[in-house]
């Protein structure tokens, strides 16, 4: 099993060892919600996911309709995991919050291109969107 937890650890997920998905977004809102030049997420099977502690949420209209609910630990802050409404048998962990990066793959997918910082390029990234990747491709 995986793990994720906030900087403080009063929340953590207990997780499968292989996410469905690994997606870097560079979006205005993953680069807010993180302070991070682009924001990274895992997605697992929600009822795979073992939430501990209570987390605070803060909900925000998606660029590619509906709603995304983003969960964050009250204490310190950490954004560590989130669901999107157009999603809602996925839940979507933030990478940095994963505690083992040895072997985690990278993402398959770099979507909201058109935000990217220009200096930002990651290896081994599958499929390149301007947008959403799903909604609008390319
Ligand atoms: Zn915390
Ligand atoms: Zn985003």
């Amino acid at each position: 099993m995986a793990n994720a937890r906030c900087s403080c650890g009063a929340l953590t997920l207990t997780l499968p060892d292989k996410p469905s998905a690994v997606i870097a977004c560079h979006c205005i809102e993953c680069q807010r919600r993180t302070g991070a030049p682009f924001g990274t997420g895992a997605f697992y099977p929600a009822e795979a996911v073992t939430i501990s502690g209570t987390a605070k949420q803060y909900t925000r209209d998606a660029a590619s309709g509906g709603k995304v609910h983003s969960h964050f630990c009250p204490n310190c802050g950490s954004s560590v995991y989130w669901k999107a409404e157009n999603l809602p048998s996925m839940i979507g962990v933030a990478l940095g919050a994963l505690t083992d990066a040895s072997q985690f793959p990278a993402p398959a997918k770099s979507i909201f291109e058109q935000s990217k910082h220009r200096w930002v390029q990651i290896d081994e990234v599958g499929e390149h969107f301007q947008q959403g990747s799903v909604a609008q491709s390319r």
